[in-house]
């Protein structure tokens, strides 16, 4: 089984050629079912496994079928409103994300940007200012651009927590509760969390921001 065989969008076929992908690892075998089936997923996969593009490819994928570009835009009043929002631990993990959906995104109307910590926020707010179809964030970051008013979560129809476990390791819960449980994040989202591992407070964020989920581990 390839990717080719799949009922994907021609674009994201195309591109994961590009990328010299040809068979889809087990974790993306099966999260690309799951994800166009359009169902919540709870994934425990360790880095190596193809984790990444076993969420991008099918999101990216739901987004060239349904999306014709206007949501990557900000609106009138510049405010950002991805349709997509990535949340990772790390800068190192939160680029690794961003340079493999540059390159899933190549030539769509999906225009991905990251920000993270640690770095001054002028450059990312103009970068962000460009168009974002899909944000791949640090939590920290996340939390100030919401609070400038700069990010809006009214258009997320697509929320990734990647390594959820190295998140809460980090500290990082409140502020992950503060984004996922934010006014305007619709609840009509589909919601996918990675992790290595399940221990008890994954097992609780799991249950407080999937709906009816499937999990699978790999
Ligand atoms: P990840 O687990 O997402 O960090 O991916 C690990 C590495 O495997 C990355 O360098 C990917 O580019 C690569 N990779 C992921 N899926 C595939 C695939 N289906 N075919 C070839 N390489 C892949």
């Amino acid at each position: 089984e390839n990717f080719d065989d799949s009922d994907m969008d021609a674009l994201a076929k195309h591109n994961i050629r590009l990328a010299g992908y040809s068979t889809p690892t087990p974790v993306q075998k099966h999260a690309v079912g799951i994800v166009t089936a359009g169902r919540d997923l709870m994934a425990c996969a360790q880095t190596g496994s193809g984790k990444t593009a076993a969420f991008l490819i099918p999101i990216l994928s739901q987004n060239f079928k349904d999306g014709r570009g206007e949501e990557s835009i900000p609106d009138r009043r510049g405010t950002i409103k991805p349709v997509t929002l990535i949340l990772a631990p790390t800068r190192e993990l939160a680029l690794q994300i961003y340079e493999e959906a540059k390159k899933f995104s190549y030539r769509s109307w999906v225009r991905p940007c990251t920000v993270y910590g640690g770095t001054p926020i002028g450059d990312q707010l103009r970068d962000l200012e460009r168009g974002c179809g899909l944000l791949v964030a640090t939590p920290g970051r996340l939390v100030d651009l919401l609070e400038r008013g700069r990010v809006s979560l009214s258009n997320v129809r697509y929320l990734v927590l990647d390594e959820a476990d190295r998140m809460l390791d980090m500290g990082f819960e409140p502020q992950i509760r503060r984004i996922v449980e934010k006014e305007d994040m619709p609840i009509t989202r589909q919601t996918l969390m990675f992790s290595a591992t399940f221990p008890r407070n994954m097992q609780m964020l799991a249950r407080d921001f999937l709906l009816d989920y499937v999990f699978i581990s790999v």
